[in-house]
């Protein structure tokens, strides 16, 4: 765990009116995508990215990573890495495409399931 990495919830405070803080787990998506999660932190906060985040998540096999506020950099940044999580195995983070009918997600031909149907 870096404990570098550590982020505000949305726009959410505590009781006393300090920004409520949490850890940030870029491996939570799958361990594909860890190093795109890990980089974009790093990078965002170089761009002076207020650490405040309302959402990430997984979404029709691509990277969703909701901020509050942001400068045109941190925002392009942002899309840069959801476009790379759409060619990039979740699983590995080996060459991937967008797979599935419904239930998306982007995998390698290694780790697609036909039984899933995500082939
Ligand atoms: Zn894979």
């Amino acid at each position: 765990m870096n404990n570098k990495m550590r982020m505000y919830i949305g726009p959410y405070l505590n009781k006393d009116g300090t920004n409520r803080e949490y850890e940030f787990y870029p491996e939570a998506l799958g361990k594909g995508w860890e190093p795109i999660l890990s980089q974009l932190y790093d990078d965002l906060v170089a761009l002076g990215w207020d650490r405040h985040l309302y959402q990430y998540k997984e979404k029709f096999g691509g990277l969703r990573f909701y901020i509050g506020h942001g400068t045109t950099p941190i925002f392009e940044r942002i899309s840069c890495a959801e476009e790379l999580s759409m060619r990039t195995c979740m699983e590995c983070g080996k060459p991937g495409k967008r797979r599935g009918n419904g239930w998306i997600l982007c995998l390698c031909d290694e780790h697609s399931n036909e039984e899933l149907g995500i082939y």
